[in-house]
């Protein structure tokens, strides 16, 4: 049934798209008549538009802040997002669905070994889902976090080389993930598989806890934003992506992360309130791997884990724009030089967006890291440090 599919995605692949170029500014996907090729759009779109009623649905995967995500059939195994659309008014429908439809015009373009098969879209509303293939293999969250899995130096590498060849072909194409995280990532018999590109504007539209007051923050999901995005949070209101400062520097920044759970095993600021996180990565703070092996007994962080009384997220907020600038760590762009684990994390959380390495940077560096270096202690120790005035 696996071959199945995979001939459906050959031949869709073989069909004379002559649309292509201009893919992106197809939004709406509908035919508009009069301007371009309104029927070959349309043609197009409607090549990736999937029936509902074609799909058969199984057994339900997870609900994360999209929708529930389904095992499903449909010519071979697959996954099926379906988006949470309950209690949604009218106006809202609109404007996912526009939404929803950008972003199908931009999952389709995708086409890398790293990167989830997208095979097709169900558009009609209210039942909006997005079909890719079905990855085999645990996510990088699942061996970190839940089989504590150890990954030796080389395999370590080998998936952050996998991880930033996906998302160098995905900043190529100008996507930016807005949301890559070890939940994020599949590995399939040694193979790195990144999904959920790009979807985050539906999320936030589906979920973005619209009646709640105060900012909902999905667990292990802090980590992975960058200072400047951390520092645009609001406390009060419902937030859409589009007001976030999402970049593909913001990307490399959640690479950093996902990084850092490759080497230590946990996340960084593990086990500390938002509020904490917010405030000392708005500040320009990292935790460092400095003392990864040496110091598995230092618990002592060097700021308060929960300040009392809290202060609200806002003043937290605020009180985290730029004051401190951190160390700078530039990747070498000479050959001769090479760069240690510690200088890459450094590099990709650094505070200022436009120090960050790009992906391209980055596999260079793993080309020259060294192998074998880096052996993990048990325990996992980390050390809160104040980069920002060392
Ligand atoms: P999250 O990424 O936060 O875990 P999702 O809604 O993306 O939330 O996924 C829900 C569940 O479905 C997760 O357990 C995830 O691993 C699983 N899942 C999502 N996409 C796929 C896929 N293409 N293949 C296999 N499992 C998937
Ligand atoms: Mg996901």
């Amino acid at each position: 049934s696996v071959s199945g599919s995979g001939s459906i995605s050959t031949d869709s692949e073989r069909t004379p798209i002559r649309v292509d170029s201009q893919d992106s500014q197809v939004s709406d996907g509908e035919a508009t008549d009069g301007k371009g090729w309104p029927r070959q759009n349309s043609l197009s779109m409607r090549e990736w538009d999937i029936p509902f009623d074609d799909l058969n649905l199984g057994d339900a995967l997870g609900t994360g802040h999209f929708g529930t995500v389904y095992r499903g059939s449909w010519y071979g195994d697959v996954a099926i997002k379906v988006l949470n659309m309950d209690q949604m008014g009218d106006i809202d429908m609109e404007k996912t669905l526009e939404a929803f439809k950008l972003e199908v015009a931009t999952f389709r373009k995708t086409r890398h070994e790293n990167l989830v098969l997208f095979m097709g879209a169900c558009m009609k509303p209210p039942r909006l889902a997005i079909v890719t293939s079905m990855c085999k293999g645990l996510t990088l969250f699942t061996h970190i976090h839940i089989r504590k899995d150890k990954f030796n130096m080389n395999r370590t590498t080998m998936v952050a080389q996998q991880i930033s060849q996906g998302m160098g072909y995905l900043h190529a194409r100008g996507i930016i993930h807005k949301d890559l995280k070890s939940k994020n990532i599949f590995l399939q018999n040694g193979k790195v598989v990144i999904t959920d590109f790009g979807l985050f504007s539906v999320t936030k539209l589906c979920f973005g806890n619209r009646k709640g007051k105060g900012l909902s923050i999905p667990r292990g999901w802090l980590c992975y934003l960058a200072p400047e995005i951390m520092c645009s949070l609001k406390a009060q209101q419902n937030q859409l992506d589009d007001e976030l400062p999402f970049s593909k520097a913001s990307d490399v920044y959640a690479f950093g992360t996902v990084w850092y759970e490759l080497l230590c095993g946990e996340w960084p600021f593990k086990a500390q309130p938002p509020e904490s996180i917010i405030w000392q990565v708005g500040k320009g703070m990292k935790q460092t791997l400095a003392n990864l092996q040496a110091s598995r007994d230092v618990k002592a962080p060097l700021f308060p884990i929960s300040p009392s009384p809290l202060p609200s997220l806002r003043q937290f907020a605020e009180k985290g724009k730029p004051k401190h600038h951190d160390r700078h760590y530039h990747l070498p762009k000479d050959t001769s030089h090479s760069a240690s684990s510690e200088d890459i994390l450094m590099s990709c959380w650094s505070f200022k967006p436009g120090d960050r390495p790009d992906f391209v940077r980055l596999l260079n560096t793993f080309e020259k890291l060294p192998k074998k270096r880096l052996v993990r202690s048990p325990s996992h120790p980390i050390q809160l440090s104040r980069s920002a005035e060392s």
